[in-house]
């Protein structure tokens, strides 16, 4: 019966469906993105959107400042947030056209460099911050504290010479139950009116989707995106415009492969909170969730290749707890408090379901690797397990590829070559066909008659391995 609840999904497809797959395409045929950071996608759309163009922290006697150069006022809202302890400033869309990098303390600005823990703060009680697009139409600065502070003042002022407009955002010195007071009660405050989902366009599983008779659903989940840039590589190189790209280019391959259908979770430069990827994968009736990221580590940069994660309660090993501990902090990194994560409801046949769901993710995990021997580089260990949330579906055998090291000078050459990516996601999009091949997809009309689409074939049946 469980089964046959994964297995619903290759046969949904709905009008949701297609808008989404029509936006994929769109996507698809847009002009590829440049390898050096893009610097005003924003702004090209949409010319009344302010660009920030000019950022400055600096400690003022007792207070700290931060201020951003604009071209135009901007109408802030400030608060503080908990778990970890953050400002948040929420704007209206602004074009941040500033490094990533100035907002990271030194240690983190080297090769493979990303937030680094324990690092010196900034400024004053400013740890670290950030910037950039966390919805449509919706911009915002989190900045990371090492301290309790007390905002002081958050506002926008006339620029220099009466052009532009500046946003200054000063924080002042606290003590830790003022603080937790404070977010108490900001907290108070944004839950009283109605709490919008920063963005959910599609709903959870409709019942009322029409079960038409189709190819297995692939979703495409590009890690990290807007305020949350993922990983720094050297030489200006983000995690978020890495995996977009790769996101893109094996999209483009499964499409034109005609054994699947591709949905993206995101394909532009936007955030989006784990938990709506989960979200969205299940309401496109996903067969198969593959989320693409790019690791990085600040202390060896010797280390290299993929790794392939399916989701596990217990790590396989520290390693593993690790990337998952990163990968789990970009709710928190995009300024999300922790309600904010709209967890799905379980069922009464969640564990049974779960259990069979990561069988066939440990299938898929196992395809995934055999293929990409093809192309060379795999970290020693390939496929390992942790606890990544955005694996967490119940219901869709979900895998987390990391695509190489933004640390390691080789992978980073890789990762930025288009004709790499071209053999990555072939050797991706051959494992994808392959997996539904074994498990009897070439017959999808099965699937519209609730019959067994995998062929009666046990999950933990091997799959056929590349020649
Ligand atoms: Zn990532």
């Amino acid at each position: 019966m469980a089964v046959g609840i994964i297995l619903k999904s290759w046969g949904r497809f709905s009008c949701l469906w297609r808008a989404l797959a029509a936006a994929s395409l769109v996507a698809l045929a847009a002009p590829s993105m440049a390898q050096t950071r893009p610097p005003s996608t924003q702004a090209a759309q949409s010319p009344s959107v302010p660009v920030a163009d000019g950022v400055e922290l600096a400690n003022a006697g007792d207070s700290t400042r931060l201020t951003f150069d604009l071209t135009a006022r901007v109408d802030p809202q400030a608060y503080v947030l908990t778990d970890p302890d953050r400002v948040i400033v929420d704007l209206p869309e602004v074009d941040f056209q500033i490094d990533p990098a100035r907002g990271q303390p030194a240690a983190a600005r080297l090769p493979g460099r990303r937030t680094a823990s324990g690092a010196q703060p900034l400024a004053g009680a400013v740890a670290s911050y950030r910037f950039g697009l966390v919805a449509a139409g919706k911009s915002r600065v989190v900045i990371d504290l090492a301290g309790p502070v007390r905002i002081l003042r958050v506002a926008c002022e006339p620029g220099p010479d009466g052009r532009g407009a500046r946003l200054v955002i000063e924080l002042g010195r606290s003590d830790r139950a003022s603080f937790l007071a404070e977010a108490a009660r900001a907290g108070r405050e944004r839950a009283a009116p109605a709490a919008q989902p920063l963005s959910s366009p599609i709903s959870p599983r409709d019942a009322s989707i029409s079960p038409e008779t189709s190819l297995p659903v692939v979703v495409l989940d590009p890690g990290h995106g807007g305020i949350d840039t993922g990983a720094l590589g050297a030489s200006g190189a983000l995690e978020k415009d890495i995996v977009l790209e790769f996101a893109k280019a094996l999209a483009a391959r499964l499409e034109a492969g005609k054994q699947v259908r591709v949905v993206l979770t995101r394909d532009s430069d936007v955030f989006i909170a784990l938990g709506e990827r989960v979200r969205r994968a299940r309401a496109a009736g996903a067969a198969l969730f593959i989320s693409i990221h790019a690791d990085t580590l600040t202390d060896d940069r010797s280390v290299s290749g993929a790794t392939v994660y399916t989701a596990s309660d217990k790590a396989s090993d520290a390693e593993a707890a690790r990337v998952a501990e990163k990968e789990n902090q970009a709710d928190a990194t995009g300024g999300l408090d922790g309600r904010d994560d709209q967890s799905d409801v379980t069922d009464i046949l969640f564990d049974l379901t779960r259990r069979e769901t990561r069988a066939y993710s440990n299938v898929f995990a196992r395809t995934l690797v055999g293929y990409w021997k093809d192309i060379g580089s795999l970290n020693k260990n390939p496929h390992r397990f942790a606890g990544f949330r955005v694996l967490k579906a119940h219901d869709v055998p979900s895998v987390l590829l990391e695509v190489g090291y933004l640390s390691s000078d080789s992978d980073l050459a890789e990762l930025t070559a288009p004709d790499w990516r071209e053999k990555a996601t072939a050797v991706v999009a051959r494992a994808v066909e392959g997996f539904f091949r074994a498990r009897g997809s070439e017959n999808p009309a099965r699937t519209a008659t609730g019959a067994d689409p995998f062929g009666g074939l046990a999950p933990v049946m091997a799959p056929s391995a590349p020649h």
